[in-house]
């Protein structure tokens, strides 16, 4: 039963190779016979050749014309599908990028909307309107909201056990900006967040400026930091120590850079961080210089930790993971 089985294969494997090997043969001689048919002078060749009778000599000279139309038919078909193949990725390339932009754009405005710390969102129209068109009546905090997180952040700054501190700050705006009510909105939120400074004993209360009257010199006098939403052009303005780059803490300035706001930096990106947390970890970074606190204090205790909050993580995440929150031995003010 299994003899005539194994006979059988060996009959196909054979028949298969000879087939293969025939065509193999085929190739090798079409192809040889292109390539004799291609010679600029193989037609003069054949003429020549006395060998063979006239008849023979004219069917060999339509068989290097038909090879060598052939050869052009076959070389434009091969020319023809390259260059769709060519179009085809390129369109599929641009109507891709079409599509994530347009996500980018969709979950960007979407953060916003549902982001507790109710953060501005850059749109592509301009600069000025990161701080506006994205910040729609749902990124304001209430009064009520307002109350319910400055009650959490006396809470978190009672129970710490620590020196209470109460920081007056204000909110201002240089160059083009926009509107800084949605970004102020965010500070108050970020600044006291229970997972932020009022765990090191601090709480944030927000001065407004009044638009009219003489209460405007007042209120900026009645602040402990100002907080300044700053076009990255100006920013040398406060400082030459300050970078176009980053944001920045002159004394009772804390200076947060537009174009970080609303992009980050790549370093922090490449390294897992998103633009909202991003958003978190600058306001928290420069007041604690304002809380007297330094640049790279501390790295992370173990490689791929949390980095401190006061590390330049926008600069470069020294093998630690990105973090937005003052770490248990940053909780202190000087
Ligand atoms: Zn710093």
């Amino acid at each position: 039963m299994m003899r005539p089985f194994l006979e059988e294969c060996r009959r196909v494997t054979r028949s298969c190779i000879a087939a293969i090997s025939k065509v193999v043969k085929r190739c090798i001689i079409s192809c040889k016979a292109m390539i004799y048919a291609l010679h600029p002078k193989a037609r003069e060749r054949v003429t020549q050749d006395k060998s063979v009778d006239s008849a023979t000599r004219v069917s060999r000279i339509r068989k290097i014309y038909r090879a060598r139309k052939t050869f052009v038919v076959v070389v434009s078909a091969l020319l023809c599908v390259l260059i769709l193949i060519v179009a085809v990725s390129a369109f599929t390339g641009i109507s891709n990028r079409h599509r994530a932009a347009s996500t980018r754009a969709q979950s960007a405005v979407s953060t916003s909307a549902a982001s507790q710390s109710s953060t501005p969102t850059q749109t592509e129209e301009s600069s000025a309107s990161a701080t506006q068109s994205s910040s729609g009546s749902s990124s304001v905090l209430t009064q009520q909201q307002r109350d319910n997180i400055a009650a959490q952040a006396l809470k978190t700054a009672q129970a710490s056990g620590k020196t209470l501190h109460q920081y007056r700050y204000c909110v201002s705006g240089k160059g083009n900006v926009g509107d800084t009510q949605v970004f102020e909105n965010a500070v108050f939120s970020i600044l006291n967040s229970t997972q932020g400074w009022p765990r090191a004993g601090a709480t944030f209360e927000y001065i407004a400026h009044e638009s009219s009257s003489s209460s405007s010199a007042d209120s900026s006098t009645q602040c402990d930091m100002t907080l300044i939403m700053a076009e990255a052009s100006t920013m040398k303005s406060f400082s030459d120590g300050c970078s176009e780059d980053y944001s920045c803490r002159v004394n009772d300035e804390v200076i947060i850079n537009l174009d970080r706001w609303n992009s980050a930096t790549s370093d922090w990106l490449n390294a897992g961080g998103t633009v909202e947390r991003y958003r978190k970890l600058v306001i928290n970074h420069e007041v604690g210089h304002r809380l007297g606190h330094l640049d790279n204090e501390a790295t992370c205790s173990v490689s791929g930790g949390p980095a401190p909050v006061m590390q330049q993580q926008s600069i470069s995440l020294r093998g630690c993971s990105p973090n937005e929150w003052p770490l248990d031995s940053e909780l202190w003010i000087s």
